[in-house]
C-alpha cells in the first residue's frame, strides 16, 4: 500500500523532530534512523512474523516481539511500569485487552482510519485497543450423525435431545467465558443459567482442554458437536478437507453467532507510540488484513475485506452486535454463573 508506506515514513520523520525537541537524549545520532517498535504478542510467532516483516519492508522501521500467554504478558507490562520496552499489546479474546486497559496499561488512539476500518463494536468505546480479526464461535456437529435440520440455536443445544450428544472445552477457557458473558448481555442471569444447566446436562464426556480434542471427539463419535471457534475446524479442514464435520450457524433472532476478536492496543508507556499507532492503522487495512485473517482462517475485522476461500465455503452468517467489551465487565459473572450451573 503505497499511501500507508509514505505515511509511515513521514511520520517517522515527524517522531525523530519530536523527541529531538523533548526527549533528553537529545545527543542522539541526527541520522534518520528509524525507531524500532516493540510488540509484546500472545498471538503466535507463524501469525504475527509475516505481517511485520512485510511492514518492516514497506517502510522499513523494525519491529522486536515477544510472544507469551496474555496473562504473562499483561503482568510483565505491570511489573515492567513505565520502563516498559513494550508498545503494542497484541492479545486473542477481548476479555484480555479489557483486562489490560482496565488496569491502566492501554492508551487511548484518536484514529479516523481505525474507526474507518474497523467496525464500532469490535473495538473498545474508550478506543483502547481494537479488533484486528474476528473469530466466531459456533456449532460445529458430524455430518453423519446431525442433520443440519435438527439445530438452530446455542440455547437448543440444552434441550433433552442432545441428552450425551454434546462436547465442550473447558469453562475456564477465556473463550467459552466470553460466549456466556455475551449471552447473559442478551438473555439475561437467569435464563442463561438454565441454558448452561442444559448444556452440562447433555455432555458427552468431561469438558475437554481444548477446542481440537472437542473436534476429534466428534469425530471419533464420543459426541455429534460441539461449541468451538471456527479456526479450529478450519485447520482440520484444511489438513483433510473430506473430514466429516461441518460449520453451522445458529440462528437466534435476538442475538447474531457469538464473535470475538484478536486484537491490539498500544500501550500507556510507548516509547514510539506514533509509530505504533501507524503499525495498527496499517494492520487494519486491506492487504494486511487479509493476511492477518487467512493466517489462522478467521475473518477479517475490515469489512472491505472477504476471509479466505476455505472460510467463505462455511457460508454468511449474522454476528452477534453487542460490543465485544461485554466479554470484559460480564467475564465475572459468566464465571460465576457457569460454576453454579456445574460447567468445569
Ligand atoms: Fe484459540
Amino acid at each position: 500500500m503505497r499511501f500507508l508506506g509514505t505515511a509511515a515514513a513521514v511520520t517517522a520523520s515527524v517522531v525523530l523532530a519530536l523527541s529531538g525537541c523533548t526527549d533528553k537524549k537529545e545527543t542522539a545520532s541526527p541520522a534518520a534512523k528509524k525507531p524500532e517498535i516493540t510488540v509484546y504478542s500472545e498471538r503466535v510467532e507463524h501469525l504475527i512474523k509475516p505481517l511485520f516483516d512485510l511492514y518492516t519492508k514497506e517502510t522499513g522501521v523494525n519491529i522486536r516481539f515477544i510472544t507469551d500467554g496474555a496473562g504473562p504478558l499483561i503482568a510483565r507490562l505491570e511489573n515492567e511500569g513505565e520502563a516498559t520496552p513494550a508498545d503494542m499489546l497484541i492479545t486473542v479474546d477481548a476479555g484480555n485487552l479489557w483486562h489490560a486497559a482496565q488496569k491502566g496499561l492501554l492508551r487511548s488512539i484518536d484514529s479516523p482510519i481505525l474507526e474507518a476500518n474497523i467496525p464500532n463494536h469490535l473495538q473498545a468505546s474508550n478506543n483502547q485497543w481494537f479488533g484486528l480479526s474476528a473469530r466466531a464461535r459456533t456449532i460445529v456437529y458430524s455430518t453423519e450423525r446431525v442433520k443440519p435440520e435438527e439445530l438452530s440455536t446455542y440455547e437448543d443445544l440444552a434441550d433433552p435431545k442432545w441428552k450425551g450428544r454434546l462436547c465442550l472445552r473447558t469453562s475456564k477457557k477465556v473463550y467459552n467465558q466470553s460466549l456466556v458473558a455475551t449471552m447473559i448481555n442478551t438473555l439475561g442471569e437467569e435464563q442463561t443459567e438454565k441454558v448452561i444447566r442444559g448444556w452440562v446436562d447433555n455432555l458427552a464426556t468431561d469438558p475437554y482442554s481444548n477446542d481440537t480434542l472437542a473436534l476429534e471427539a466428534v469425530i471419533a463419535g464420543q459426541c455429534d458437536l460441539a461449541i468451538v471457534n471456527t479456526y479450529y475446524f478450519g485447520r482440520m479442514q484444511k489438513e483433510n478437507p473430506s473430514i466429516p464435520l461441518a460449520v453451522f450457524w445458529p440462528n437466534q433472532a435476538d442475538r447474531g453467532v457469538h464473535v470475538n476478536i484478536s486484537g491490539a492496543g498500544i500501550t500507556k508507556h510507548a516509547k514510539h507510540p506514533e509509530e505504533a499507532q501507524k503499525l495498527l492503522e496499517w494492520l487494519s487495512q486491506e492487504e494486511a488484513q487479509y493476511m492477518f485473517a487467512e493466517a489462522n482462517e478467521e475473518y477479517p475485522v475490515n469489512p472491505k475485506v472477504k476471509p479466505s476461500p476455505l472460510v467463505q465455503a462455511w457460508g454468511e452468517f449474522y454476528g452477534d452486535l453487542v460490543n465485544v467489551e461485554a466479554t470484559g465487565y460480564l467475564q465475572a459473572d459468566a464465571v460465576k454463573l457457569m460454576d453454579r450451573a456445574g460447567y468445569r
